[in-house]
């Protein structure tokens, strides 16, 4: 079976209801990032923290998976698929896909805000969409936070998701602006052999490696496009 991994972004779930952060009326628009999403936000005001992503957790739980992420599901029966995810929505597993790789975090689960936090691998799951800073501790009894890399903190994933592209035949970029690095940086790491696509509608605007075809459509519109192409 060939080797087919999807790298996908925000655009992938705004189909979804899930706001992208750099549209115009993306989340960026309403809040300031070093705000809600730095360890120095953390730091100064958690209580504004644990809002902010109580609300992404509750959108999220509320949400339903789109024919873009069912599509990829289903490319399981024909190819060996593995999703690289920047979204910390749950939406590629909910649609049935079984390999997902999560590099800035996955908003259903939680882990410690003690010292080590940035890199551990101990996580927890949130009952519901709330976690609360007087309530849930982690074993070591630092409150818990959401299980999110904030700007400015490693990508502990990163280093699973680059040795899963360096051997993959077919790559489908979709739904992402590319401008969160190091994590954009994936994109040069495939082999030459690779087939490449990149769906997003703003796709013309994007500088990419000759290697990529362009498919300037939303992610439901653009996958069902390929996957018929895929598999004819
Ligand atoms: P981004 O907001 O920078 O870019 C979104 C991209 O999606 C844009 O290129 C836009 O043209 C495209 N897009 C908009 N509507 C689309 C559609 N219907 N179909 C396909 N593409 C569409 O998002 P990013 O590149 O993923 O980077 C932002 C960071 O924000 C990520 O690291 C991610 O962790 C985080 N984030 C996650 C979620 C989520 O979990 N769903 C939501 C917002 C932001």
């Amino acid at each position: 079976m060939k080797k087919l991994v999807v790298f996908s972004g925000a655009g992938i779930s705004a189909e979804s209801g899930i706001n992208t952060f750099r549209d115009s009326d993306g989340l960026w628009e309403q809040y300031r990032i070093e705000e809600v999403a730095t360890p120095e936000a953390w730091a100064k005001n958690p209580e504004l923290v644990q809002r902010f992503y109580n609300a992404r957790r509750k959108n999220i739980l509320e949400a339903q998976p789109n024919i873009a992420h069912q599509h990829i599901a289903h490319l399981e029966k024909n190819y060996d698929v593995y999703v690289i995810t920047q979204n910390i929505d749950d939406l590629h597993e909910r649609a049935g896909s079984s390999k997902v790789i999560h590099l800035h975090g996955n908003i259903r689960l939680a882990k410690s805000s003690g010292p080590d936090a940035e890199n551990t691998r101990e996580f927890y799951s949130v009952e519901g969409a709330e976690l609360n800073l007087n309530k849930h501790f982690c074993r070591q009894g630092y409150p818990l936070r959401s299980h999110v890399v904030w700007f400015g903190e490693a990508v502990p994933a990163y280093t699973d998701a680059q040795l899963c592209v360096a051997d993959a035949d077919i790559f489908i970029v979709i739904g992402t602006s590319l401008q969160v690095y190091p994590v954009a940086g994936l994109i040069h790491d495939i082999p030459a052999s690779c087939t490449a696509y990149y769906i997003d509608p703003k796709a013309e605007q994007q500088h990419l490696p000759a290697q990529f075809q362009k498919i300037a459509k939303t992610a439901t519109e653009g996958l069902s496009i390929l996957v018929e192409q895929l598999q004819s």
